[in-house]
């Protein structure tokens, strides 16, 4: 005989489940604060309407009985106290400034999931061992000022806060006086470094914006890590002439190269699968008329991929790719603007977030983020890891980014169980 084992569906049963009416109410609610036309928002960091954003998080999050603190780079910490208050928080978070013309669940849906997994445990009376906090990090999407992922990045300690507060607009506004501006410079220390506290686990909801999920029809990924980035300024520089009296054995046409090189960045990336990525976004060609040879074309390249060995061959046959181009009278430099290394998670947290979507019976993939997040930079100081959700056609950064209650309500479960999994039962 065998013992009698709880089936999957009564271990479920057990479980505190979100309110996916709730957490949907409060995504439109929020989503009007910026809201355009065509139906997304614009809700740029810093802005009077990122403070009106935020105002109504720190209402919902007091409702909740939480304390909110503000750090020196504006990001918000909603806490719920834990049994053992002493212990380090279990932390999620994401963020609520947009694209000028984003949706309404990228960033939104992360730090809403967050407050319902409260609501729900003040719901079901539940205490956590340790403290759970939801975080809304300043200026992830980087629209208004760069450098992105600006609060997660000062937390972590990837660029300095004087650095942060000095970054301008595009008016010319520092970020030091845009946060004054609209009251959300804080007091608490902003990095990690510098005392801000360490979580002992981050989790991350947040719609895949890719359309991996939905393609598979599975309704959770549970995310393995983040794609390394190096992103280039590419120039090639050749001698504008005459598109007539010009004989094709006698041009030095950069814009041929150029071309080559693009075709070269597909190909680099399309030898790298699963995870290899080659895009190239931007193009100049001068001076940019019909009958003149161009004499210099300026191209941008993002190249991702899950290992530095994977970008290292990358970088290496594009290098490769455009000595064999170069002679002389047509030059090519390659320069390196960006790096961010590949971030895998923690391989603990990742799985918290398979067996929080087993528990639930909800479908669950792994998968790779190809785009920056803020766990992304958390990562370099807590364990941490995503959930993905599938979002319509894949699409995000763009106001018809849409995504099904279902999803997004199966998304907060899985968060929930996770956080209460690392935070223990009182
Ligand atoms: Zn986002």
């Amino acid at each position: 005989m065998h013992a009698t084992l709880p089936t999957p569906h009564a271990a479920a049963a057990a479980l505190p489940h979100v309110n996916g009416d709730r957490l949907w109410q409060r995504l439109m609610t929020l989503a009007r604060i910026g809201a355009t036309d065509k139906g997304g928002v614009c809700r740029l960091a810093l802005t009077d309407l990122d403070r009106q954003g935020r105002a109504l998080f720190t209402t919902w999050a007091q409702e909740l009985g939480c304390s909110v603190r503000t750090d020196a780079i504006g990001n918000l910490f909603a806490r719920r106290a834990g049994a053992d208050d002493s212990l380090p928080a279990v932390a999620t978070g994401s963020h609520i400034d947009t694209q000028p013309t984003g949706g309404k669940f990228d960033g939104n849906y992360g730090v809403l999931a967050g407050l319902e997994v409260l609501h729900a445990l003040n719901d079901a009376g539940l205490r956590t061992r340790a403290p759970l906090e939801v975080c809304v990090w300043t200026n992830e999407e980087g629209s208004r000022f760069v450098p992105v992922m600006m609060g997660s990045g000062v937390y972590a300690g990837a660029f300095s806060l004087a650095h942060a507060l000095a970054a301008t607009d595009a008016q010319g506004i520092s970020v030091q006086q845009a946060l004054q501006a609209t009251g959300q410079a804080g007091s608490a220390p902003a990095a990690v470094a510098d005392g801000a506290p360490r979580f002992s686990a981050y989790f991350e909801a947040h719609i895949e914006q890719g359309p991996v999920l939905e393609e598979a029809g599975i309704t959770i990924g549970a995310v393995t890590g983040a794609l390394g980035q190096r992103w280039y300024d590419v120039q090639v520089t050749g001698m504008e002439a005459h598109a007539g009296p010009t004989p094709m054995a006698l041009r030095r046409d950069a814009l041929l190269p150029a071309a080559r090189l693009v075709q070269r960045v597909n190909e680099l990336a399309l030898a790298e699968q699963p995870h290899g990525r080659g895009t190239v976004g931007q193009l100049s060609v001068f001076p940019g008329s019909r009958n003149t040879i161009p004499g210099r074309v300026r191209f941008t390249v993002d190249f991702r991929h899950a290992s530095d060995e994977g970008l290292a061959r990358m970088d290496h046959a594009l290098r490769a790719a455009a000595a064999a181009l170069a002679r002389p009278g047509l030059e090519i430099t390659i320069e390196q603007v960006v790096y961010f290394p590949p971030q895998p998670f923690d391989p603990a947290l990742v799985d918290a977030v398979r067996q929080g979507a087993q528990q639930a019976g909800l479908s669950v993939m792994d998968v790779v983020s190809g785009a920056g997040h803020d766990a992304v930079y958390v990562a370099r100081t807590a364990p941490a890891a995503m959930i993905f959700v599938p979002c319509k056609d894949g699409i995000s950064h763009n106001e018809i980014e849409d995504a099904q209650p279902a999803h997004l309500t199966a998304g907060a479960n899985v968060l929930l169980h996770a956080m209460l999994a690392r935070a223990g039962r009182a």
